[in-house]
């Protein structure tokens, strides 16, 4: 059993309706248990042209499923939500699903990277991570999300949900 957080987000459509029903597909798949889900926040979209916002938030969970095996149904989530690519250029999408962090683990795939290759760059994972683990090191970088947080040099704007004038 391995506790993992995965972050959630969208920017098409009904956006916290994309981030609710992915979570709750996800405590619907077999092998994996919700534990806790942070605040639904709204991040301004980096590095994609697009004027549309994100709603993001960050989802913890038990699992029994291998890290791939956890990758797989996370994609096949965003396929039954309507997301259309996954390759090439950040496009806008109806949800989007990664995995942070699994455990301790450091992994290095062609498919997987653990923790997630940007989640030290991004507040829109660091944000909602600092609510639910403000003292977990990042198991490579070794240091806390509160560390992190703190060293963003140039963060994109996110605000809590609702929030926004
Ligand atoms: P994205 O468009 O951000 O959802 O990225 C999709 C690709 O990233 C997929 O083909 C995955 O195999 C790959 N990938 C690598 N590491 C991760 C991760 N930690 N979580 C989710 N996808 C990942």
């Amino acid at each position: 059993m391995a506790i993992v957080y995965l972050s959630l987000g969208s920017n098409l459509e009904d956006r916290v309706g994309y981030i609710q029903q992915a979570t709750s597909l996800l405590g619907g798949t077999d092998g994996v248990t919700i534990v806790r889900t942070s605040a639904f926040y709204e991040s301004e979209p980096v590095e994609m042209n697009s004027e549309n916002w994100f709603v993001n938030a960050v989802v913890e969970a038990k699992t029994t499923l291998p890290p791939q095996h956890l990758l797989e149904q996370c994609q096949r989530i965003e396929r039954q939500l309507g997301r259309k690519s996954k390759s090439g250029d950040y496009q806008d999408r109806t949800i989007d699903i990664d995995i942070l962090l699994y455990g301790k683990e450091v992994i290095d795939t062609d498919t997987l990277t653990v923790p997630h290759n940007k989640m030290h760059q991004r507040a829109f994972a660091l944000v909602p991570l600092l609510e639910l683990i403000p003292d977990t090191l990042h198991p490579k970088l070794q240091k806390t999300m509160s560390d992190l947080h703190e060293e963003l040099a140039n963060p994109e704007i996110i605000l809590l949900y609702g929030t926004r004038g």
